[in-house]
């Protein structure tokens, strides 16, 4: 079965002090919960650039994962303002989020970006967090399984099958983030479905079972259970209600009840 991923993308947001208190709250909070540390869902905190090291060196030897929010492909060179594959994976990352819709709709990453980022952290020992999902224009326009397809299609042209068991996907509907309305967990399930299908259809039959697909959008500790209780939802990737430390264990404590029937 696969391990559930709850994932905490804090965008840009706290200092180096403010990432270190929030890891405080946390950790003393999960750790009360499961007192042997043995954590039964894998929980990752996505920080600025700035607080990684930091956060690495607290969560060490610790069951709280640490990854990036996002990368340049290289391995090095003249692209000013970049981080560099290697530089996050010799900080401590063990993940790495690419192609979240912020990069792509603010910043103008395309699906060819997300490729060369996808194959570089791959190469790097780092795991891809993959973000896909479609605009409003496009879920009215009835468009969603198709841009949502194109864009794991070109995640997945440089993954090769062995490889599934390290990537995860999220799905993230663009207008559910960060606008307080969450997608019906009926509809972020037949997507999800779909995801499924679109990695079977390139791997072969069943092969999606490898592989982790986590919905983000507006998820918090009320709601997380109606996602987390579908079968093909391996967890969350949340954003605004990751800031709180009290408000993020409850997510977690939360998917980990909604889930516990599948582990
Ligand atoms: C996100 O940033 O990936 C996200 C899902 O944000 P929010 O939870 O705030 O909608």
């Amino acid at each position: 079965m696969r391990k559930p991923l709850i994932a905490a993308n804090w965008k840009m947001n706290k200092t180096i002090g403010e990432a270190l208190s929030f890891a405080g709250v946390f950790a003393e909070r999960l750790y009360r919960r499961f007192p042997d540390k043995n954590i039964p869902v894998d929980v990752a905190l996505f920080p600025s650039f700035l607080s990684i090291p930091a956060l690495c060196a607290l969560f060490a030897n610790e069951p709280i994962h640490i990854g990036a929010q996002n990368m340049h492909w290289e391995k090095s060179g003249a692209f000013t303002g970049e981080v560099a594959p290697y530089m996050l994976k010799d900080a401590g990352c063990a993940f790495v989020i690419l192609g979240h819709s912020e990069r792509r709709h603010i910043f103008g990453e395309t699906d060819e970006d997300v490729i060369k980022k996808v194959r570089a952290a791959l190469d790097h020992g780092l795991n891809p967090v993959i973000c896909v999902g479609e605009t409003l224009e496009e879920r009215e326009a009835d468009e969603t399984d198709r841009v949502v397809s194109r864009m794991v299609k070109a995640a997945f042209s440089v993954v090769d099958p062995e490889e599934l068991r390290s990537v995860t996907v999220a799905y993230e509907p663009v207008w559910a983030i960060g606008t307080g309305r969450e997608a019906r967990p009926d509809d972020a399930e037949d997507v999800i479905l779909g995801i499924r299908k679109t990695v079977d259809a390139i791997y072969g039959q069943d092969t999606s079972e490898n592989l982790r697909v986590l919905y983000g959008g507006s998820v918090k500790s009320k709601n997380v259970r109606s996602f987390m209780s579908r079968e093909s939802v391996d967890g969350v990737l949340v954003g605004g209600a990751s800031l709180d430390p009290e408000e993020f264990f409850k997510i977690v404590d939360e998917g980990y009840k909604a889930r516990r029937k599948f582990l």
